[in-house]
């Protein structure tokens, strides 16, 4: 039985781009053809090979990145099938699409509470305030902070602060500010993270 969601002259079709990507063994048990009692893939008759299984049904039925080889057995385990995959395709839309609502709160929060505090504000107090105010993970608020925190065309830029990482807005930064006796400090820091 080849993969019933694909035609049979899809399959001729990708088997072969499959075959470039990956070994052809299961992808998931490492059988080989052999061991699974199957004949080579043939591209004249289109019969043979392995069954040709999809990990996600949102990126495209031919797109080779989302098949992999599977042997019967394996591509029949609940695991592996089209019901299971889609729950999670449907599960990870929706936290993506919460965090889509989430993100405006963090970042009106965020763009009060830099300004508040003399456009600086530790890393560790962004991630985790940002956190807790917007109720998004730490980890989604982390990937929301890169673009801001680390790309060249954001107002922003992090710097480390008498050893704390500090996010501020470019031209802000905190050094501008410190009292003489944090200077030779903070200069200290510097040198020691800039080599
Ligand atoms: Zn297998």
């Amino acid at each position: 039985m080849t993969n019933p969601n694909l035609s049979q002259n899809q399959r001729a079709q990708v088997y072969p781009e499959i075959q470039k990507r990956y070994p052809e063994v299961c992808s998931h048990c490492q059988k080989t053809l052999d061991e699974c009692n199957l004949k080579p893939f043939d591209p004249v008759t289109r019969t043979g090979g392995f069954e040709l299984h999809h990990t996600r049904y949102d990126m495209g039925m031919l797109n080779p990145n989302v098949i992999r080889f599977m042997c019967h057995s394996c591509n029949h385990l609940e695991e592996f099938s089209k019901k299971t995959i889609l729950a999670y395709e449907n599960e990870l839309s929706a936290s993506q699409k919460t965090n889509l609502e989430k993100h405006p709160i963090f970042q009106a929060w965020f763009s009060n509470k830099i300004a508040e505090n003399n456009y600086h504000l530790p890393l560790s107090e962004v991630v985790n305030g940002g956190a807790r105010i917007s109720g998004a993970h730490v980890k989604t608020v982390r990937d929301w902070i890169k673009p801001l925190a680390y790309s060249d065309e954001s107002p922003f830029t992090v710097i480390r602060v008498l050893g704390i990482d500090t996010v501020c807005l470019k031209g802000k930064e905190p050094r501008l500010e410190l009292p003489n006796r944090y200077v030779e400090l903070f200069n200290d820091e510097v040198q020691k993270y800039s080599k």
